[in-house]
C-alpha cells in the first residue's frame, strides 16, 4: 500500500460499496498533518450533529452491521473506552484488545501479522502503540482504516481532534486566541498533534515548559515555517493573564530514559485556585487526562476547568470519524 489514496480506492470496492462517495472514507487517520482547514470544519460539523444525537436519541444504527477492532498495547482509559462507545451509539459492534503483551505477541508475532489478522474480522482498526511510527506500519499492510490512537512519543491525532473541538465548542472561536502548552512538551505526544492542528488558524502559542521538557526543534520549526508565532520560555506566570486556552499536559514518566531526570522535573506546574485566580476570566483550562498532580482537584468546580467536558466532547469526535471513515457521514 502506498498511501492513503490507493486504500481509499480499495476500500471503496472491497469493503464498502456504499452510496455516498466521501473524502474520508477508507482513509487512514495517522497524523494531523493530514487534515486541511476544511477537513477540520467537516469534522466538527458531523461532531455537532453526532452531540445533538446523543443528546436527543443517545445512539443510531448508522453503523449497524460494522465491527470495530481496538489494539491497546499501552495503557488507555478515555482513548479505549470512548471509541467502543463511540462504535455502540452508532449501532456498532466491537473487539477491544487490551493487554496485548499476553496475545501471540509474547510468541513473537509482528504488529503486522497481528494486524493483518485483526483486519481479517474487523471494518476499521484503532491502534494504541508505543513505538512512533506504529500506525503507519499497520496502515501499509492492511485495507480496512486504521486510526492512531497513540504511537508512543509520536501523536494523537483523535486527541488532538478532541481537543480541537472543545476549543470550538468553548470559545466559540479559533482566530485571534492565545494557547498555553504547559509541561511535558517533549514526549505529550498531544501537544505534538494539537500545536501542529492549531497552524490552521491565526493562534498565538506559548510553549511552557522546564528545559528539559521542551517541544523537540523541528516541531517548533514546522509551527515557525507554518507562520505561527510561536513562545517558549519556563515562566507560566509570564503567560497565565494572556491565555485563552491554557492546555496542561502530565509530566511522561513512562517515556523517561533516565528516572532521576523525571525526579527533577515532575510538579513542574501545578494547576490550584491561586494560580487560576492569576487566568483570564474567561480562560479554558484544558487536560487531556490522566492528571497526576498539575491540576488540583479543588480547581474543578472553577467553571473554566473544561477537562471533564473535554472527555465529553471526544465521544463525539470518534464517533464522527469512526462514521466518516466508513462512508456514511
Ligand atoms: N492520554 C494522553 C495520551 O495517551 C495523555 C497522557 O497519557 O498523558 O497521550
Amino acid at each position: 500500500m502506498t498511501g492513503n489514496g490507493d486504500k481509499q480506492a480499495q476500500a471503496k470496492t472491497v469493503r464498502l460499496g456504499a452510496p455516498a462517495d466521501t473524502s474520508f472514507r477508507g482513509r487512514d487517520i495517522l497524523s494531523v498533518k493530514q487534515f486541511s482547514r476544511t477537513d477540520l470544519e467537516r469534522i466538527f460539523l458531523v461532531a455537532r450533529n453526532m452531540r445533538t444525537a446523543v443528546e436527543t436519541v443517545g445512539s443510531i444504527d448508522l453503523l449497524k452491521g460494522r465491527l470495530l477492532t481496538a489494539a491497546f498495547y499501552e495503557p488507555s482509559t478515555r482513548t479505549s473506552s470512548s471509541f467502543q462507545a463511540a462504535m455502540k451509539r452508532l449501532g456498532g459492534e466491537v473487539i477491544a484488545l487490551s493487554g496485548m503483551a499476553y496475545s501471540s505477541v509474547a510468541k513473537g508475532e509482528t504488529l503486522e501479522d497481528t494486524m493483518r489478522t485483526l483486519e481479517a474480522y474487523s471494518d476499521v482498526l484503532v491502534l494504541r502503540h508505543p513505538e512512533k511510527g506504529s500506525a503507519a506500519r499497520a496502515a501499509r499492510v492492511t485495507r480496512c482504516p486504521v486510526i492512531n490512537a497513540g504511537d508512543g512519543p509520536g501523536e494523537h491525532p483523535t486527541q488532538a481532534l478532541l481537543d480541537m473541538f472543545t476549543i470550538e465548542q468553548e470559545l466559540g472561536r479559533f482566530d485571534g486566541i492565545r494557547v498555553a502548552m504547559v509541561g511535558d512538551l517533549r514526549y505529550g505526544r498531544t501537544v505534538h498533534s494539537l500545536s501542529r492542528l492549531l497552524t490552521h488558524f491565526d493562534v498565538t502559542l506559548d510553549l511552557v515548559s522546564p528545559e528539559l521538557l521542551r517541544m523537540p526543534a523541528h516541531i517548533v520549526q514546522e509551527l515557525r515555517d507554518a507562520g505561527m508565532t510561536v513562545n517558549e520560555t519556563a515562566d507560566l506566570e509570564s503567560v497565565l493573564p494572556h491565555a485563552d486556552v491554557l492546555y496542561c499536559t502530565r509530566v511522561q514518566k513512562e517515556r523517561f530514559e533516565d528516572p532521576s531526570d523525571y525526579a527533577k522535573v515532575k510538579g513542574a506546574y501545578i494547576f490550584d485556585p491561586d494560580v487560576m485566580g492569576r487566568a483570564k476570566a474567561d480562560a479554558v483550562l484544558m487536560h487531556p487526562f490522566p492528571r497526576v498532580d498539575e491540576i488540583t482537584p479543588a480547581v474543578d468546580s472553577d467553571p473554566r476547568a473544561a477537562y471533564f467536558r473535554q472527555i465529553e466532547y471526544g465521544l463525539y469526535v470518534r464517533m464522527a470519524l469512526l462514521a466518516m471513515v466508513l462512508g456514511q457521514a
